[in-house]
């Protein structure tokens, strides 16, 4: 089982690969008709490849937000107001990596993808 190109959820079926040339150009799959056509569009775009790198750090800086929302919700925004964004993104950016070794953890247990 592979995790979606784009996301990282568990991937669904849905692939891409530039001019269907499996011998010169990576075979992406995707978790849904969302991250296939996002992802479709990245590729044609840079020979093939999708550089996740500058839409990871711009997906973490989105992030900030809805965090802080949940944070204000649960009555937890003072504790983090004197925090800087670098310190904020650690947080985001450890739920991400664990919910991320989960899913290859999971897939590589061979747990039922449905
Ligand atoms: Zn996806």
């Amino acid at each position: 089982m592979d995790l979606c190109a784009l996301c990282s959820r568990q991937s669904r079926g849905f692939g891409f690969c530039l001019h269907l040339r499996f011998d010169r150009y990576p075979d992406h799959r995707f978790c849904s008709q969302a991250c296939l056509k996002a992802g479709t569009r990245l590729a044609r775009r840079s020979n093939g490849m999708i550089d996740k790198s500058p839409m990871e750090r711009q997906a973490i800086r989105d992030a900030r937000q809805p965090l802080a929302e949940a944070l204000g919700e649960l009555g937890l925004l003072a504790a983090f107001q004197d925090r800087s964004a670098g310190e904020i993104d650690r947080l985001i950016e450890a739920c991400i990596d664990g919910f991320q070794a989960s899913m290859r953890a999971q897939a590589d247990a061979g747990v039922a993808p449905f």
